[in-house]
């Protein structure tokens, strides 16, 4: 084992844009930090945007405000955003973008006057973007150049199997797996920038690396989660054929946004009378909206038609979604784009303080990994990348302010236990089968049946502590579906279709002794309990 010499002020696990904007930071404040990444820096979600960051820009045209982005975001989330989190991370976005714009972020349309466009649940143009449907891409370029320029510690190709912890609970430094072995690095505090788990169902949009491992290395640390049920599927895959499995290619919503139209196998338009909004109605709407129109019509797609936007101005202002059309030999400007939902974001997670403090000393979570109150039962479109920006900022800033040099022990040694592992495979199936747009009590138990059937394994390599990080993700995603009975938000559920004013409080999930997830009391409402 590969113990470093060396005990850093702050490990962030994750170089997305939570993580890198974290790490320059605290960097920027003077910590010694050193940022981790199962892969290479630019492996996560951040490079996969595509839509943009919702914020209200200063400047032309007029109309939109902070109150007016808090209201969508509130209707988004249907009742369960911790009103101050939304209000709070929202206002602070301006300033949150200018700093990105700093480090050399370029938006179409230049700093003065940036285009906007709309997405889903907005009621404004405010969602800012780069290279047509490139954002992500330039976030993460602008980001990891800063990083690389300002010679950051950038740790590739280790996965972070552990978050270690002294004999008072208190944060001490992570274990590590790569493909040559196990490692320990000291650190007095981590930050987990983990992002997603949409790797947990058969088909997603999510990158490879989103497998959930950060809620995973919460829970076994001890920390809250909470809203897990709500996974957000997005309305519009682009459709490889039936059972396609792994990653599927997103087509943005802000081509609804340019006025793309969605319709059914028959040509039937699917929004019609579904929502006032229509086809940029709020993703949960649509998305459910999708499937039931799909069983409807029995099909497992439905189209979106943008063929009025042209191919030439498909290709500039669109060139991800082209490209990604082009590949399976499909034109948008001359016919529809086959479409599906796909697992896509997780909306709840490891619940945080607007600091990005959680419940265990030491340990801080910020992005697609944490539960801060945002989001809500669903995200609203763009609101993410908004909040890794502000999120990262504040959680490097919180370890700077809760950082002391009075103890510094040098990290005790992982535990070695086996865990329980799932067969990763029967997992995805399962979860897409019975723990997606429409779920029932039937199914959410079959679904946790397969999540139980676990051998128990020693976990030696970077793949084998994402399948226990999978297993456990899912058993506690599942045990707060099952207990949500109601609908609300992206949680929809067949046999309990209507939303219950008793169920407008947040689910947490804790671990017990014997290492299964559970729900907590007291419920949570907002923040930290
Ligand atoms: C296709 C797509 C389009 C999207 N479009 C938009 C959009 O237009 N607007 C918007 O606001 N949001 C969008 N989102 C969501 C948004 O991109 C993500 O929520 C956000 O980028 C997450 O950033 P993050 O920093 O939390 O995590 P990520 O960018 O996902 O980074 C996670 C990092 O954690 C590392 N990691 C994970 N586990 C471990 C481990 N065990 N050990 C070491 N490292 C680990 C990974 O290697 C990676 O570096 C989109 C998402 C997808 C998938």
């Amino acid at each position: 084992m590969t113990i470093w010499d060396v005990t850093v002020d702050l490990a962030v696990v994750g170089t997305g844009v939570a993580g890198l904007t974290a790490a320059l930071r605290a960097a920027e404040l003077g910590l010694r930090v050193v940022a981790v990444t199962k892969t290479t820096v630019e492996d996560g979600n951040t490079r996969c945007a595509q839509g943009g960051i919702a914020v209200v820009w200063p400047g032309p045209p007029p109309g939109d405000s902070v109150d007016a982005h808090v209201a969508d975001t509130l209707v988004a989330g249907a009742g369960l955003c911790d009103e101050t989190a939304v209000r709070t991370i929202l206002a602070a976005g301006p300033a949150a973008v200018s700093e990105l714009k700093m480090h050399g972020a370029v938006f179409d349309g230049g700093w003065a006057d940036v285009h906007r466009t709309r997405e889903g649940g907005h009621r404004a143009y405010r969602v800012i973007h780069a290279g047509g449907d490139a954002t992500g891409a330039e976030i993460e370029r602008t980001l990891a150049g800063a990083a690389r320029s300002r010679q950051l510690m950038l740790l590739e190709g280790q996965s972070v199997s552990e978050v270690l912890r002294d004999d008072t609970g208190r944060v001490a430094g992570l274990a590590l797996l790569d493909e040559l072995g196990a490692g320990v690095l000291g650190a007095r505090a981590v930050l987990l920038a983990t992002g997603g788990l949409g790797q947990l169902y058969a088909a997603s949009t999510n990158a490879d690396v989103a497998t959930g491992d950060g809620l995973a290395l919460a829970l076994r640390a001890g920390a809250l989660t909470a809203d897990l049920e709500f996974v957000q599927f997005h309305p519009t895959a682009l459709y490889l054929g039936t059972g396609s499995r792994g990653r599927q290619p997103l087509v943005t919503e802000a081509i609804r946004g340019e006025g793309a139209v969605l319709l059914d196998i028959d040509g039937a338009p699917v929004m019609t009378g579904v929502h006032p909004l229509g086809g940029l109605a709020p993703r949960d709407v649509v998305a459910g909206a999708i499937t039931r129109r799909m069983a409807a019509t029995g099909t497992d797609h439905v189209l979106l038609d943008a063929t009025h936007l042209g191919s030439a101005e498909l290709r500039r202002r669109f060139p991800t979604v082209h490209a990604a059309c082009a590949s399976v030999g499909v034109d948008p400007g001359c016919e529809p784009i086959p479409v599906a939902p796909a697992a896509h974001y997780q909306c709840g997670g490891v619940v945080t303080d607007t600091s990005g403090r959680t419940t265990v000393p030491g340990l801080y979570a910020a992005g697609e990994v944490a539960r801060t109150g945002l989001h809500g039962a669903n995200r609203l479109a763009s609101n993410s990348l908004l909040e890794g920006l502000v999120m990262g900022r504040r959680a490097a800033e919180a370890v700077a302010a809760d950082f002391t040099v009075s103890r510094c022990p040098g990290p005790p040694l992982p535990s070695h236990e086996p865990r329980p592992v799932a067969d990763r495979d029967a997992l995805q199936q399962s979860m897409s089968a019975h723990a997606g747009i429409g779920r029932d009590s039937a199914g959410l138990a079959a679904a946790s049946a397969v999540a139980g059937a676990t051998t128990r394994r020693r976990i030696r390599t970077p793949h084998d502590a994402e399948d226990a990080g999978l297993t456990l993700a899912a058993a506690a995603v599942l045990a707060a579906a099952a207990a949500r009975t109601e609908s609300r938000g992206c949680h929809l559920r067949t046999d309990h279709p209507r939303s219950a004013e008793r169920w407008r409080r947040s689910i947490a999930v804790v671990l017990d002794d014997d290492g299964t997830p559970v729900l907590a009391e007291p419920v949570l409402i907002g923040g930290v309990a």
